[in-house]
């Protein structure tokens, strides 16, 4: 038996925490800017009517059953799931230098990246350090760490100007010891909203190269950030064209609506080599291995749905208006809470609102302003000052911009 005080109480997740909080909350007047989903304007959930008409050609297939996916996956969705990535013509594709994974969503690729890197990506028998940028998603430090990857951060937001911290994050990885390995988040950075420029993707990259790290790739947001798959997929692609080998996690989770769903998928990208079709083929071997032992096969309903959508044109065109549909909505969201609180004339600069892109703002707001919202206004945000955007709407953004104005003054 465990020896006493062997498994002591683990604090419960902050996010999830709070989403309790929230629910227990009876003010008629309460905002939820906590999880990360989306809400449509009346603050509800929202299946994109894209998914539905896949959900449809599913219940109306008479062969559709509930037999186990192969190990790696639905092979119609990794596909065009890399080609969403990389772009149809990527030559990284055509060299067979690619290999993909179909996930338990974002989560499962992060953690099954980091698995194949903390058993295979070693110098001298050692694990490499791999580099988070501070901030970063909350869960990202537990899954290296949870499979023996030390980690340590890069500086990422400057709290001054709540924009990038560029020097910082350039000289750190500058400085970060040859071949360790950079953890990116591709667009829509969670949780600060702010990302890099192209300009400065080319920078980053030229660094990385020099450097020779290895860059990890999260991409959450790809289209559900700018509304533009492709551009959101611009700094991926960059550093794929510069021949980097390189790894991505890649969600369906925002973009498509199918959170609960865990559709995602996990790619390996050998650098342009002689030999890099062979390298793709033992690295999809000994992913297969760890796929196996642990979880065997991932999850096919939120995969059927996604693929649908991918290999079906006009189901592919309807995706992109849905995308556009929600990422028009945050980013008006974005400029309505901008305005009002310049219109109260709230103390401080309120231009990072809507510099800022995709689910999350970084407000600025301190841990002691975050209380009070919550005590006094019944608005429940994380305590680094983080809001979900999604959760504004045109009935409770005036009341936000009143809340903030009220706690800040
Ligand atoms: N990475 C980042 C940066 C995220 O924001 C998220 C979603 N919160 C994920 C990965 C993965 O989420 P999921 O497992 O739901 O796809």
């Amino acid at each position: 038996s465990f020896p006493p005080d062997a498994v002591p109480q683990a604090p419960e997740d902050p996010l999830f925490g709070l989403a309790r909080a929230y629910k227990a909350d009876d003010s008629p007047n309460k905002v939820d800017l906590g999880i990360g989903a989306y809400r449509d304007d009346n603050g509800k959930p929202w299946v994109l009517p894209v998914v539905r008409k896949a959900d449809e050609v599913i219940r109306n297939d008479p062969e559709a059953n509930h037999e186990y996916l192969p190990i790696a996956g639905l092979a119609a969705l990794t596909s065009k799931a890399a080609e969403l990535l990389l772009g149809t013509g990527s030559p990284a594709l055509s060299e067979k230098r690619v290999s993909s994974v179909q996930t338990i969503s974002g989560t499962g690729a992060v953690h099954l990246g980091a698995l194949f890197l903390a058993k295979f990506y070693k110098v001298n028998g050692a694990n490499r350090t791999l580099y988070l940028s501070n901030p970063t998603w909350a869960n990202h430090n537990q899954i290296f760490s949870n499979v023996g990857i030390p980690t340590a951060q890069y500086p990422y937001f400057d709290k001054k100007t709540k924009g990038l911290d560029f020097e910082g994050m350039k000289s750190t990885l500058a400085n970060a010891p040859d071949r360790s390995i950079v953890l990116l988040h591709a667009c829509a950075h969670n949780p600060t909203g702010v990302d890099p420029t192209p300009e400065q993707w080319r920078e980053i990259a030229a660094i990385l190269k020099e450097k020779n790290h290895f860059p990890f790739f999260d991409t959450a947001y790809q289209g559900f950030a700018s509304g533009d798959l492709d551009r959101d997929a611009g700094a991926i692609r960059y550093f794929v064209e510069q021949g980097f080998e390189l790894v991505i996690a890649q969600s369906f989770a925002k973009n498509f609506g199918l959170y609960g769903e865990r559709a995602g998928c996990f790619h390996y990208v050998a650098a342009p080599a002689s030999d890099a079709a062979n390298t793709t083929t033992r690295v999809a071997s000994q992913l297969a291995i760890l796929q196996r032992s642990e979880i065997s096969n991932p999850p096919i309903y939120g995969a059927k749905i996604a693929s649908i959508v991918l290999n079906d044109p006009a189901l592919f065109a309807e995706w992109q208006e849905n995308l556009r549909t929600m990422s028009g909505r945050i980013i008006s969201m974005r400029e309505a809470l901008r305005s009002k609180l310049e219109e109260l004339g709230t103390p401080g600069q309120w231009n990072h609102i809507t510099d800022q892109i995709g689910m999350f703002s970084f407000t600025g707001l301190s841990e002691k302003q975050v209380q009070k919202l919550r005590e006094d206004f019944h608005i429940y945000m994380t305590k680094n000052g983080r809001i979900s955007m999604a959760g504004l709407n045109t009935r409770n953004v005036e009341y936000f911009a009143k809340a903030v104005d009220s706690v800040v003054r």
